[in-house]
C-alpha cells in the first residue's frame, strides 16, 4: 500500500505530466530539472530552472537564481535511465525542497515516472483530467 501525500496534493494535471514527460523526452540523454506549483491541490505547473546545469551525471539545480516569492510544493527531475528510484542526492534535495517530488524515467511514457514525499518514500498522486482557468487571459467582451 503506498502513502498519500500528506500536504493535500490531491494529484497532477494530465496536461503538466504530459509536459514533463515532453521535456524529460527532450533533454535525453541529459536530464532536466525543475519545481512544481499547485493549485487548489492539484499539481498544475513546471517551472524550469534558469542556469540549470543539466549532464549525463546529473541535473543541478541553482535555487539562487529562482524568482523571489515563487512558492512551489516539490521538485521535478528526469533520469537518462529506466530507473526512477530517487539517488542519494535526489533525498538530500527531497528533504530541502517541498513535499511531493517526481522523478521521470526512460522511456518517458505515461507509466515511467513516481512520486514521492520528502522522505523518499513512494506516494500516489492521481492524474487528472483538468482545464484551469487563467486569470490573465480574458474575452474580448470584457473589455
Ligand atoms: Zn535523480
Amino acid at each position: 500500500m503506498k502513502k498519500v501525500s500528506k500536504k493535500g496534493i490531491k494529484g497532477i494535471a494530465k496536461s503538466t505530466l504530459f509536459l514533463i514527460l515532453e521535456i524529460s523526452k527532450s533533454s535525453y540523454p541529459n536530464e532536466f530539472s525543475g519545481l512544481l506549483k499547485e493549485k487548489d491541490g492539484i499539481i498544475n505547473e513546471v517551472i524550469l530552472i534558469p542556469g540549470t546545469y543539466s549532464s549525463t551525471k546529473g541535473a543541478l539545480m541553482n535555487f539562487y537564481n529562482l524568482p523571489i516569492g515563487i512558492r512551489t510544493i516539490g521538485t521535478v527531475h528526469s533520469h537518462p535511465s529506466r530507473i526512477y528510484a530517487p539517488s542519494d542526492t535526489d533525498l538530500v534535495l527531497f528533504r530541502k525542497k517541498g513535499s511531493v517530488h517526481i522523478i521521470t524515467s526512460y522511456p518517458y511514457d505515461t507509466r515511467s515516472w513516481q512520486s514521492y514525499n520528502s522522505n523518499g518514500e513512494e506516494i500516489t498522486i492521481s492524474v487528472i483530467d483538468i482545464e484551469f482557468d487563467e486569470p490573465e487571459y480574458r474575452d474580448d467582451k470584457e473589455w
